[in-house]
């Protein structure tokens, strides 16, 4: 990450981003929005109580709660053995901590989602042998992703004084600043406590001035552009 005259993947093949990164959830939601209705579609078939409804659909949230932590821990910001795989997986997230600045990648791509769709669901799938289930299951995963995305986007838009945005932004922030290997979590510091990568200080850490030249709105002001 810190290596001088290190190439990212997605400079190299900036036609990538098309597919793989988006610089706003909105537009990320249009692409995905034929993903959810198809799993609100197979999810009208159930017949099951409103119990099992909230409860399949909290376990939704759950599983990509944990899966946010998860890929950015393990996946993002792990050294792999083979060269392709840092330099592929380099673009996703240690290209975002080594460009803060490149609103480009603050948000996954479409691609991303119809790819990696299959693969979360199918744990609950094999689990529930239920496609109506499943889908269920999916509206819950994709739905708290979706806020995932929107509060990852809404960090590097502006700084908050207070409230969820304030305190999620120093957690974020402190990761990307301070402690690349602790407060992996995006969205809550659940897993960051229950797996050992909890790190309190960030309560004592406020951004930088260097990372709030990076953010979205400090961009429009220095540019003198007006928000629209
Ligand atoms: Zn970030
Ligand atoms: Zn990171």
């Amino acid at each position: 990450m810190s290596e001088k005259n290190y190439t990212y993947m997605v400079e190299k093949y900036p036609n990538l981003l098309k597919y793989f990164a988006s610089k706003n959830p909105g537009f990320h939601f249009v692409l995905i929005s034929p993903l959810l209705g198809f799993f609100l579609y197979q999810s009208l078939s159930l017949n099951v109580s409103f119990l099992t409804v909230v409860g399949t659909l909290l376990a939704g949230v759950l599983w990509w709660s944990f899966l946010e932590y998860a890929i950015h821990r393990w996946a993002y910001h792990t050294h792999f053995k083979s060269k392709f795989m840092n330099y592929f997986l380099g673009s996703f997230h240690l290209y975002h901590h080594a460009k803060m600045e490149d609103r480009r990648v603050y948000n996954a791509g479409f691609l991303m989602v119809y790819l990696m769709a299959p693969l979360i669901l199918s744990p609950f799938y094999l689990l529930t042998q239920s496609l109506a289930l499943t889908s269920l299951f999916g509206l819950g995963v994709i739905g708290f992703y979706f806020f995932y995305e929107c509060v990852h986007f809404l960090l590097h838009y502006k700084a908050y004084d207070s409230g969820y945005l304030n305190w999620i932004q120093r957690y974020h922030f402190y990761h990307h600043e301070k402690r690349p290997d602790k407060n992996f979590g995006n969205t809550s510091d659940l897993w960051d406590r229950l797996l050992g990568t909890f790190d309190s200080r960030y309560r004592d850490y406020n951004l930088s001035l260097k990372a709030k030249k990076t953010l979205i709105t400090q961009d429009k002001e220095s540019h003198g552009l007006t928000q629209s």
